[in-house]
This record gives C-alpha cells, structure tokens and sequence, in this order.
C-alpha cells in the first residue's frame, strides 16, 4: 500500500504554474442546477500544493478536469461508446455521456460527481478521493482544499497551511506561461543561465576567464571531492559573481541515493564546504543525474526541511558526449534547445554544461549566439528563484 503512495507522489506531472484562472464556467451548460463561483481554489495531494490550473467550485464542491487528477492519482481512465469509465482498487466508476449519469460499480448514483463543462469532465475532488482511500480536509483561509492519506507521512494541518500560504505569496516568480510583451527591437526578453557542473578543476577556470571576457556570469554546481583541491578556483568564481551551489560530494550515485540519510549527507557537506571557502549560502543544489527518477519523496521532504531548492535544466548540451574536435555539436544542441524553449514560451532557460575541455572551447561562440540572438545571460538569483526541476515539485 505505502509503495503505491510512495508512486503517486514522485508521479505529481504537472506544469509549474499557478495561473489562477478566472472562473468562467459557463454552468448552464453543463446542468441546470450547476452553479460556478468565481474564485481561486487549490487541490493539495499530501504535503503538495497541485498546480492545476481550472479548479472549479461548482454546486459548491470542488472540481477539477478528470483527466488532470487522473494524471496526478495515477487512476486510469478510458472511454468505451460514450463512456467514461475509471479503474481503481477495483472500483468502477462509469459516466455515461448521453444520459449525463454517474454509475459506480454499475450502480446508477442519484447525484452526479461528473459533470460536462463544454466537453471538458469536471470530477468532484472529494468524492474521487474518498473512492480511492484518501482523506480529505477543506481549509478554509487557503482556499485549499487537501487530500491525503494517514499512512503516508505528511505535514500537520497548520503546517500545510503556513507552507501553502508562503507558496501562494511566492507565485509571482513561478514561470509564466505568458508571453512577455515583444520588444522594440523585435525580440522577447528571455533569461538564459548557463550552469556549469563537475567541477571545479582546470576547465573551470577557462570558463570562468572565458565569462569574465564576455561580462556575463554563469551558475556552478561543484563536487565537494573536487573543491579541497581546487580552492583557489573556488575563491576565484565566488569572487567573480558567480553562483556556486554543490552538486554532491562524490557523484556516485550509488552513493547518494543510497538512502535518505546519504543523500542529504552529500548535499549537507556540500554545501558546507562552499559557505566555509566563500562565505556565500549555497542553497541552490544540482542533484548527479538529475532529479527524476532519483530524488524519492522522502528526499524532497528533507531538501525542504534544510530549505534548499534544485535546479535540473531546460537544455541539455550534452557536451560530455562530444571531443574537442566536435564543438559545433554543443554548440547546435544549445542554438536547437534554447530556440524550441524560447518557442514555447519559457522565460527563463537553464541550459546544462559541464566543466570539460570541449565545453570551454564551444562557450565562447554559445554566448556569442545567445547574446546576438538578444538574450539576457543571467546567474542565479536566490531573491528570485525560478522553479525548474524534472519532479514537477513547486516547492523546490
Ligand atoms: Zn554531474
């Protein structure tokens, strides 16, 4: 049982944005009885706050798309001749298009928790909850409303709330999915960090000339194993405005997600040798591999208590893969990645690059594109964390 709600939690595969839609239901088309309330309402699943973006309050009960918590509960849905059915613990749960009837189990309801709003299944949140075995609570001052079940661990309620709370405060710099307005010059303004990981060694300090030369900063994320060695490069990129964060003391996946503890022990000396070397906080981490499928929820809960953030990336170089000899290659894999990015509306793109001979010598012609293309180089602003992590996790 927990295993499968250990899965429902790293399966939260939602977009980042808290886009708090006006609701405009167009309620009489769905039932006569239907009702919409203009308001801002949030789904949480455990210790998370849900992005979905058209929670509605209908009839006085929260709904959502079916497809939207189906996606987040891990609950199959499939249309057979007009309808609808859900599979779950085996429950049936069947909704008949025509005659707009909810069944469960082939036994008709005498209400409907589903209801047709221009094409689109609202589901009733409390009700697909309650089916599948989870809790739920309504708390009122967030407008939340929480589902959670007591056999996985989760936050107290007044917790949930103060941690919501933060998060709705903080929505402002969750990536928008809008379009910022063009500028005069013909182009959108889009920020584009370049991150450096595995280091530091001789590369770095390439790289770090190489940034210096163009007047921009970058993002590193170092090995603890290799920062004892190098400390003066260490002092050199601090020094030189870049942001530092660890990306593990020794790389080793075996090592680090060997559990919890030893995750966290890594990101903990880590992050501890940055701030004794620099006296910079280095609460930003990039996890060895990236984060899915490694960072398990237990994981995200401590990366939390300890208040660090991650950052995976948008484009990956793929530089490692390359010789000096194929520098175009990285420097494609950029140009490509960043333009399908910027196309699809991504105002801030963290590109991946690693401390290699290869890497340092395509940098030079990827700023130059970047900053001919008009993009702003930017490093990385604590003050204004952007959320990018394979998790979907809104909290880091
Ligand atoms: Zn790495």
């Amino acid at each position: 049982m927990k295993k499968s709600v250990l899965a429902i939690c790293t399966a939260l595969v939602i977009s980042l944005v808290f886009s708090t839609m006006a609701i405009e239901a167009n309620a009489t088309k769905a039932t006569k009885a239907t009702k919409a309330t203009k308001a801002t309402h949030y789904i949480g699943l455990h210790d998370r706050l849900l992005d979905f973006k058209d929670v509605r309050v209908i009839d006085n009960d929260t709904k959502v798309p079916l497809s939207d918590i189906a996606k987040v509960l891990y609950i199959p849905v499939e249309k057979e001749k007009g309808v609808t059915y859900i599979r779950k613990r085996g429950i049936e749960i069947s909704y008949d298009e025509s005659a707009k009837q909810t069944s469960k189990d082939g036994v008709k309801l005498d209400w409907s928790p589903i209801i047709d709003v221009n094409g689109t299944l609202f589901i009733s949140v409390k009700y697909i909850a309650r089916q599948i075995g989870f809790k739920i609570d309504y708390i009122q001052k967030i407008q939340t409303l929480r589902i959670y079940r007591d056999d996985y661990e989760h936050m107290s309620r007044a917790d949930f709330e103060t941690h919501v709370k933060k998060l709705l405060n903080k929505k402002e710099t969750i990536k928008s999915p809008v379009k910022p307005p063009v500028t005069t010059s013909g182009k959108s303004k889009t920020n584009v960090y370049l991150t450096f990981d595995d280091g530091p060694n001789k590369f770095t300090a390439i790289n770090n000339a190489t940034l210096k030369k163009y007047n921009v900063q970058g993002s590193f994320f170092f090995l603890g194993k290799h920062m004892k060695d190098n400390e003066k490069i260490v002092k050199t990129v601090a020094g030189d405005g870049h942001y530092i964060g660890t990306h593990s003391m020794t790389h080793d996946k075996d090592k680090v997600y060997k559990s919890t503890k030893s995750f966290i022990d890594e990101m903990n000396e880590g992050t501890e040798l940055i701030t004794k070397m620099t006296g910079n906080d280095a609460k930003l981490l990039r996890v060895p591999y990236g984060s899915k499928p490694h960072v398990t929820p237990a994981m995200q809960k401590q990366l939390n208590k300890n208040d660090y953030k991650i950052w995976d990336w948008d484009v990956d170089s793929n530089d490692w893969k390359y010789t000096d000899k194929e520098t175009d290659k990285i420097v494609n894999n950029v140009r490509t990645g960043v333009e399908k990015a910027d196309k699809s509306g991504d105002r801030d793109i963290i590109i991946l690059l690693h401390d290699r001979n290869q890497t340092t010598k395509a940098l030079p012609e990827i700023i130059e594109w970047l900053q001919k293309e008009g993009y702003t180089i930017k490093t990385y602003e604590p003050k204004h964390h952007i959320i990018q992590n394979f998790l979907h996790d809104t909290t880091l």
